[in-house]
């Protein structure tokens, strides 16, 4: 009688699968990160199974160029890259959102998100406060914390 090898839970290969999906744009993010990490006292952390990187710790110095910067979080599949992390914990959710996109589309939300805030853009609207993906995140951002 031959003995069942062990296997992993559905949820939990799931979870693989969407992390592997996603480990290009995870390893664009680390690429963008590494300079931070080594030369601008970046710091990297874990949380919630993501990858966060803060240039400050804290808030964001108001006189640093990157105060003035019309963003200040990016996602990169699995790699969320943030001035501060104040800011970082206030954009929390919204960047998750987008690691779901990123765990949706893979390596394609590369082209998907450009596409979308292209048509946006010829639609007469915001390149990104209309860009559909955009929009999902803000909604993501008032869904209660363990839908998901
Ligand atoms: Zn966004």
């Amino acid at each position: 009688m031959a003995e069942l090898s062990p296997s992993l839970s559905p949820s939990l290969s799931l979870k693989m699968l969407k992390t592997l999906w996603a480990a290009p744009c995870s390893a664009l993010g680390l690429l963008a990160a590494l300079p931070l990490l080594l030369f601008a006292g970046a710091q990297l952390r874990r949380i919630e199974g993501r990858l966060e990187v803060a240039l400050f710790q804290g808030e964001t110095p108001r006189h640093s160029v990157w105060a003035r910067m019309p963003f200040s979080a990016l996602t990169l599949g699995h790699v969320i890259l943030g001035c501060s992390e104040a800011e970082l914990a206030r954009l929390r959710r919204h960047e998750q959102a987008h690691v779901r996109q990123y765990e949706r589309w893979g390596v394609l939300f590369l082209l998907a998100y450009p596409a979308a805030s292209l048509l946006a853009a010829l639609r007469g609207g915001h390149f990104y406060r209309d860009n559909c993906f955009e929009v999902q995140a803000r909604l993501e951002e008032e869904w209660p914390r363990d839908s998901g």
